[in-house]
């Protein structure tokens, strides 16, 4: 199983992982430099969707 997260600002980052902290993490670093976003970590953890 593995945790993703689709940017849905209309950019393509995209981000997959089978460890949820490092998705987390780089959600949070790409909301932070692409949209002046400060998310929190569980702000960033609403968007991850388990994939298969
Ligand atoms: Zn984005």
């Amino acid at each position: 199983m593995a945790y993703q997260v689709q940017c849905s600002q209309n950019d393509d980052f995209m981000i997959k992982s089978e460890d949820e902290h490092e998705v987390i993490e780089h959600v949070k670093e790409h909301a932070q430099e692409k949209h002046d976003m400060d998310l929190s970590d569980d702000e960033a953890r609403d968007m991850v969707q388990q994939a298969s």
